[in-house]
């Protein structure tokens, strides 16, 4: 048995899902004539409550369409500096919008109204403009922790007090919406543009959404044209977002219950430092030194156990639809009978 929990990127669609992408009506969607992609861009905004969506072949590329279509060069975004978008994209910002970024350090990735309020630039020829404010919810890199809707509310007054635009790096958003009980016009009502991807925890093959008024979702669509992401018959990957939104969102509480007795399992294991709180789907643990994550790696994998590194001394665990309660029996059984540590000593 191969227990892969690497990431939620990983799975495969489902029955279901690939029975809805085989009938699905297609047309050229470049001419706005595909029916599912029309249908689940509409879907997908009345779901949000905002007027507008654009389906695209990625959360890098939504995200990078979203801070395209509401900066100008030279404009500085404020992110935390564990952001997806700043560490994971590339370096899009610098290419894609001309922009510069002011990094800030959050708790666990997740910055507060007052963070930000503190440095957003005066207006000064010195200083680039501050334009866009990006948050990530759930954090990837802080271990999917989620912000409280409260604090998402506070730095929404900074935003409008400084005339910001306010971006969500939703790709586990809807991690975030089953764990805290919220919805997802909570986030439509506070956010300029919202990505959601549909093919990490959805487990979608391909694509993410993104959410915004009618003229953000106008400005995107010729942005993702000159990006090379205009595509045709994109409706049998649309169905399976369809699919997805209707059929697998209500399951996600599923992975987070087996991350937390992933969580349980490390923080019992000698060769485990510390493990973030869980709160979702992922889980991070650091090892003690010396071990290094590539070591636990590789000695996980001799037990069909994958698992990533991030960064020198933790690993990460990720949990979804194709992960079942006998994977984590598997893992159970594993970890308690191997320690790397007391083979060092
Ligand atoms: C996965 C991910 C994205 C987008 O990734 P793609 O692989 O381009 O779809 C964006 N933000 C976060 C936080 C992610 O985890």
């Amino acid at each position: 048995m191969v227990v892969d929990l690497r990431s939620d990127t990983v799975t495969r669609p489902t029955a279901g899902m690939r029975e809805a992408m085989l009938y699905a009506p297609v047309g050229d969607d470049v001419y706005g004539e595909d029916p599912t992609v029309n249908e689940l861009e509409s879907y997908a905004a009345r779901l949000f409550g905002v007027e507008a969506a654009l389906f695209c072949t990625s959360g890098t590329m939504s995200n990078q369409i979203a801070i395209r279509a509401q900066t100008q060069p030279n404009d500085e975004v404020i992110c935390d500096r564990l952001s997806h978008i700043y560490l994971y994209e590339g370096g899009g910002l610098a290419s894609n919008s001309l922009v510069s970024v002011r990094l800030l350090e959050g708790d666990r990735g997740r910055l507060t109204a007052g963070q930000i309020a503190a440095h957003i630039n005066p207006d000064d020829v010195h200083f680039p403009v501050t334009r866009l404010i990006s948050l990530e919810n759930t954090v990837n890199k802080g271990g999917g922790v989620y912000y409280e809707l409260e604090e998402i509310r506070k730095i929404k007054e900074v935003c409008v007090a400084h005339g910001l635009k306010l971006h969500l790096d939703g790709a586990r958003l809807f991690n975030a919406m089953v764990a805290q009980g919220s919805q997802p016009q909570d986030f439509g009502q506070l956010f300029d543009s919202i990505s959601v991807c549909l093919s990490k925890g959805l487990g979608c093959p391909v694509g993410s959404l993104l959410l915004g008024s009618k003229e953000l979702i106008r400005k995107a669509r010729r942005i993702r044209k000159v990006m090379g992401g205009g595509w045709r018959q994109a409706g049998m990957l649309a169905a399976a977002g369809l699919y997805a939104l209707q059929h697998h969102v209500e399951r996600l509480q599923e992975d987070h219950r087996r991350a937390k007795i992933l969580g349980e399992l490390l923080r019992a294991h000698p060769d485990v430092k510390e493990v973030y709180p869980v709160q979702t789907n992922i889980v991070i643990a650091g090892l003690h030194a010396p071990l290094t994550a590539r070591i636990w790696q590789a000695a996980l994998q001799e037990h069909g156990i994958l698992i990533s590194t991030f960064g020198e001394r933790a690993i990460r665990m990720v949990t979804h639809l194709d992960i079942h309660d006998a994977h984590i029996e598997r893992v159970s059984e594993v970890l308690p009978r191997f320690s790397i540590q007391k083979e060092h000593k």
